[in-house]
């Protein structure tokens, strides 16, 4: 895509150079114009020279105590000290010495007029009238003349060979037929009219970060052949009060000349955030946001300005600006499903060079859970990897360790661990496993190495891709939450002693069973009463309580309950097996790595007892 107007450099920054031009200009340049080399001499010297009539002009100066005088043909200045000299008037009068006004200042009238006053004016007169050249190009007519300080700095994007097209995003496709339909619109607004359908006037994307919002705004500037103003919400928001409304303004003024064309603010909660009247709400932003409002009305339906935005927290958002009218239509763009994940893979290996015979298939389902922008990542780690270790071209090995350096660091080179530490992970990590396989009777991994991450963690386990869930049942988060368990369980079960490595483990086990009493209603307790709701879905969400401390008591309580419950049953598995744990664990540890299959294989070698039995 074409940046075809950079930014402008604020008016002020202008005038600032000119002023500073011109106060330098005086400071130095002046005084050493006007300054004439002045020779010191004695007193004696100056009657000499006044009794030799070589003296044209003298001044006394009685308060500063000298005599400043010039030569004959007033080329020279001297300078000499006052000796209490009662002839000296008569002696000036008598050799026709002229002694009356001041001799540096009358030295230079022409220089210090023209660059005390006719070079500044001169100066200012000319820029002023460049600026207002420059300003008049910028806004495309004398009538939009104003002055600068508020005026947005949206970028206007054309069409370019090298713009990003729809083909450049994968997966998504919902988002992108949506949007596909303004590209259509924006070309042929006729069949729309004729049929009396209106378009919406904007357009919200919303989704987790990385999962392509604004590369899909950017295909769309791609696709439709109108001018695409790009702004981002921070940029409304400076420093000084009431620029984000003119700039807010000002956007929409230079969009309605340039209709039909879109308007792409990205990050739009940084204006668009609920006004909750709250002590120190910010005033700026309220003016910004009752700004857009105002403009998203204050133009017809398709006059063809189509406003898309773009932001990861939609729940923030004023419903002022959600209402039907302004952001009438909600896209969400979310992670992408398997096929998602191996089309933006295949997308972005169309930029490296790989060997032919990789299949995606399994590379996507190795990254279960990973954005966009991950997989881009992955993509690159892998050619960057390639490249290290000399090879020409990227292959499946590439990909796959790019995958975990991605989700879980680089190896540690020089991470020491002692035997018995090792011996620990080994356990710890194949009693989460084995605790989920005998739960689920299905390969729980695809692979599970002990090597040291520097993201901290000792153990990677690749978990297999369960497929597209949409619900979850009871029992199943109960399972997960005994699969969370297992690592802690195997250490008590085979050492009899517990380490840290249960931190994460902990935190997410907790996580799931505050779930689901807070917000799935799955104890008898509270039934169907919501106890807690999620407060930003797609970043993180985080949840915030609401209910009585009582209550807040007794959940915790039914937390630590339900956690026991899974952990006892953790180890009654894991105790229940522990001729497996010990095998399995063994070859952890003298491997280093151990994939799925090897996995079954060794839990199935020999005949076991049913596994009904175990559940
Ligand atoms: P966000 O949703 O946070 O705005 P971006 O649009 O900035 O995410 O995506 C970041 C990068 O991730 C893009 O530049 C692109 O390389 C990659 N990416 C994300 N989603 C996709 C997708 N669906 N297809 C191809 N690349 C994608
Ligand atoms: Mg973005
Ligand atoms: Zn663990």
């Amino acid at each position: 895509m074409n940046e075809v107007k950079k930014p402008q450099k604020p008016l002020l920054y202008y005038y600032g150079v000119v002023m500073l031009v011109l106060l330098l200009l005086n400071l130095f340049v002046m005084p050493w114009l006007a300054q004439r080399e002045i020779r010191e001499v004695d007193y004696n010297t100056f009657i000499t020279m006044v009794e030799n009539g070589e003296v044209a002009r003298a001044d006394v100066q009685t308060s500063e105590n000298q005599i400043l005088f010039t030569n004959e043909d007033n080329t020279v200045v001297y300078k000499t000290g006052m000796l209490p000299d009662p002839d000296l008037t008569q002696r000036l009068l008598d050799n026709e010495v002229d002694s009356y006004g001041q001799i540096i200042e009358e030295t230079s009238p022409w220089v210090s007029l023209l660059f005390g006053w006719i070079l500044p004016f001169a100066l200012l007169y000319l820029f002023g009238q460049y600026m207002a050249k420059k300003m008049m190009d910028r806004a495309g007519g004398p009538n939009s003349m104003a002055f600068g300080l508020g005026r947005s700095n949206a970028r206007v994007y054309v069409k370019s060979s090298e713009g990003i097209k729809f083909s450049d995003v994968a997966g998504e496709d919902e988002a992108k037929d949506s949007l596909r339909e303004i590209v259509d619109y924006l070309h042929d607004p006729s069949k729309y009219r004729e049929i009396g359908a209106k378009m919406p006037k904007g357009i919200l994307l919303v989704g987790p970060p990385g999962t392509g919002k604004t590369l899909l705004a950017k295909a769309v500037a791609g696709e439709a052949n109108v001018p695409f103003f790009s702004m981002s919400g921070s940029e409304f928001v400076e420093m000084f009060v009431g620029m984000g409304a003119s700039k807010v303004r000002d956007l929409f003024d230079q969009a309605k000349q340039k209709a039909p064309c879109i308007v792409f603010i990205d990050e739009i909660d940084a204006i668009g955030k609920k006004r909750d009247g709250q002590l120190g709400g910010n005033d700026e932003r309220e003016q910004t946001l009752n700004q857009l409002l105002t403009e998203m009305d204050g133009f017809e339906d398709n006059t063809g300005v189509i406003i898309l935005a773009a932001t990861n927290r939609p729940e923030s958002l004023d419903p002022a600006l959600t209402r039907p009218g302004r952001f009438d239509r909600r896209v969400p763009v979310e992670l992408p499903d398997l096929k998602g994940r191996e089309d933006i893979l295949k997308v972005h290996a169309r930029h490296i060079r790989t060997t032919g015979d990789i299949d995606w298939n399994r590379i996507a389902r190795m990254a279960a859970g990973a954005s966009g922008a991950e997989l881009a990542n992955i993509v690159n780690e892998a050619a960057l990897r390639a490249v290290r270790s000399g090879r020409n071209a990227a292959n499946e090995a590439d990909l796959e360790e790019s995958i975990e350096v991605v989700i879980a660091g680089y190896q540690k080179k020089n991470a020491i661990l002692t035997d018995k530490e090792k011996c620990i992970v080994a356990y710890h990590e194949v009693g989460h496993a084995l605790v989920a396989a005998m739960q689920t009777h299905s390969a729980p991994v695809q692979k599970i190495t002990i090597i040291p991450r520097t993201s901290g963690a000792l153990g990677y386990t690749m978990q297999v891709d369960e497929g597209e869930h949409y619900l979850m049942t009871k029992e199943e988060i109960e399972n997960k939450i005994a699969t969370f368990t297992g690592g802690r369980a195997a250490e008590e079960v085979v050492f009899g002693s517990i380490t840290t490595g249960a931190s994460n483990d902990i935190e997410q086990a907790t996580k799931l069973a505050r779930a689901m009493i807070t917000r799935y209603g799955m104890t008898d307790d509270f039934d169907m009463v919501a106890m807690e709701t999620v407060t930003n879905q797609y970043l993180g969400g985080d949840s915030s309580l609401s209910c009585s401390p009582e209550t807040q008591a007794r959940i915790d309580a039914a937390v630590v309950q339900t956690v026991k419950a899974q952990h006892q049953k953790a180890l009654r598995i894991l105790t229940e097996n522990r001729r497996k744990l010990d095998e399995i664990a063994q070859f952890l540890y003298e491997k280093e790595t151990i994939t799925g299959d090897e996995f079954m294989e060794i839990l199935n070698r020999e005949e076991l007892p049913a596994p009904e039995a175990q559940a």
